[in-house]
């Protein structure tokens, strides 16, 4: 808290946040009103009987009163819960049975879309027994060990597991992108990533009360209105994911150029960010995109550089204060150039699993935390993810990287994206087959001849089915568990 406090404290008087209300109009608070309004809203959560150490789920899309109980919690110890509000039943029934909030705060027009028998507080209900009380900060020390979130991975893999950040977590993720990515208080960040993901929990908001710069927040992503934003906001930074950015090559060539003029930093992350995609952004914005990688587990743990050449289809180096390994099978360090499962450590790696002692113990390896992800180092540095560990297709004994087939099949006339996965084979173990989002107009046949000549046979997928989408999680990463089954004809 201490870190945020040259904003919440220091800057009282500052405009802190605007917030775009349905209607279009901003809503305009101070610091001051922000350290007010959580004082306020931990005292009514104090009343409610909610402790220190207590979870406390939040089921909500973006606005000031996520901030608001966000601080609130900060300042009490409370562990909040963020939950997708894009999740249904199953979905929220697990992790509500799994970390046993105190209840799941969401609005009243949301209250329906909880499973039954969830305890549920209206949003509306809270803010209004906020309202009566006392404006003095009442905190519960936490130090850097003290949880302060439980957040649930995506589910991209199919198990969605409680990481538990600390405080310190939090504050040295903040740290490091403050000072990587050169946050001032005079910068203007424009927020439309989901409060309830790390990428807008962790970096975003944190970002901001760290730096005690000035946020737009919007309820979310609107492709349609995102060049108005730029305009009317102006901002100096945005932080997005991939598919944001491609919805922005849709901004006229002018009103793009002059956008660009006024941002210094555009960052993507969550997913990787393909390199024609970087090439049409800088063509239309004059920005080289940011990309950096990180996870729930871990917050961010590589970045390319804010100085220095930013690499298409790398992900740059370790983030300040945060070490990193590519080891292979054994666990031993591999050469650069060879791939290998990407382990890092520092302050920003979560202290575990909530209530998995194995996941746990499966996850670490002598304090290292083995991210599932693979990749590999150049000599200068640069690391490149080619995927995740379980993605990994092996074939005739050959590793095929899916990620590697997915950007060639893009790259074709008619393709829009694709999606390679294994699947069982008698002979080869497993074969690659490959999903793709194409144009009436694509001949899969020709689309499989095409392909042919440009990989090694192993790689070739065996068989090429057409599908309308890809199945995506509320960041847009491709949930392959989710495609309709191939077999063999
Ligand atoms: P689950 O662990 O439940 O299967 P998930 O791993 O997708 O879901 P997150 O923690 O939200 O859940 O995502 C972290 C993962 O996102 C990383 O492990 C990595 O695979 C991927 N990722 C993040 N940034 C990038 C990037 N720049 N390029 C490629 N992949 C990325
Ligand atoms: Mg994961």
């Amino acid at each position: 808290l201490g870190l945020y406090d040259r904003s919440l404290l220091g800057r009282a008087a500052t405009p802190a946040l605007d917030y775009l209300g349905t209607s279009g109009e901003a809503l305009g608070l101070t610091f001051g009103a922000l350290e007010a309004r959580s004082n306020r809203m931990a005292h009514a959560l104090r009343a409610r009987g909610v402790q220190a150490g207590d979870r406390l789920a939040f089921y909500l899309t973006n606005r000031i009163e996520v901030i608001d109980l966000w601080l609130a919690c900060i300042k009490t110890g409370i562990i909040v819960v963020p939950v997708n509000v894009l999740y249904r039943e199953r979905e929220i029934t697990h992790i509500v049975s799994d970390a046993a909030p105190v209840a799941v705060i969401t609005t009243s027009a949301q209250l329906g879309d909880l499973p039954q028998g969830v305890i549920s507080w209206s949003l509306e209900a809270l803010v209004a027994e906020a309202a009566s009380q006392a404006v003095t900060r009442s905190t519960v020390l936490c130090s850097a060990n003290t949880p302060a979130a439980l957040v649930y991975t995506s589910g991209t893999t199919g198990a969605s597991k409680g990481a538990v950040l600390t405080h310190g977590n939090f504050a040295a993720n903040a740290l490091a992108l403050t000072s990587a990515w050169e946050f001032t208080s005079d910068d203007r960040y424009l927020a439309v990533l989901p409060l309830f993901h790390v990428h807008g929990l962790g970096n975003g908001l944190h970002v901001w009360l760290l730096s005690g710069c000035h946020m737009r927040l919007a309820e979310r992503f609107e492709h349609e209105r995102a060049a108005d934003w730029f305009e009317t906001y102006q901002p100096t930074v945005f932080f997005g994911v991939p598919t944001m950015l491609v919805r922005l090559l849709d901004v006229a060539p002018e009103r793009a150029a002059a956008i660009g003029t006024r941002t210094r930093l555009f960052v993507s992350g969550s997913a990787p960010l393909p390199a024609p995609v970087m090439d049409a952004f800088r063509e239309r914005f004059g920005h080289v995109i940011l990309e950096r990688y990180g996870m729930t587990e871990t917050l961010m743990n590589v970045s390319n550089p804010y100085y220095g050449e930013r690499r298409a289809g790398t992900v740059g180096f370790p983030m300040p204060l945060t070490a990193v390994r590519i080891v292979d099978e054994n666990g031993q360090d591999v050469p650069d150039g060879t791939s290998g499962e990407l382990w890092v450590r520092g302050p920003n790696v979560c202290d575990g699993y909530w209530r998995r002692p194995e996941a746990t113990a499966a996850a670490f390896t002598d304090g290292w935390f083995r991210t599932g992800d693979v990749g590999v180092r150049a000599t200068d540095g640069y690391i490149t993810l080619e995927g995740r560990r379980s993605d990994l297709i092996i074939s005739g004994g050959f590793n095929i990287y899916p990620r590697e087939i997915e950007e060639l099949l893009a790259e074709q006339e008619g393709v829009r994206e694709a999606a390679v996965v294994g699947v069982k084979d008698a002979v080869r173990g497993e074969v690659p087959v490959a999903y793709v989002v194409c144009d009436a107009a694509v001949d899969l046949d020709a689309l499989a001849q095409q392909v042919r000549t440009q990989l090694a046979s192993f790689k070739v997928p065996r068989g090429f089915v057409r599908v309308d989408a890809l199945p995506r999680t509320a960041l847009g990463k491709v949930q392959r568990h989710l495609l309709p089954p191939w077999t063999i004809s």
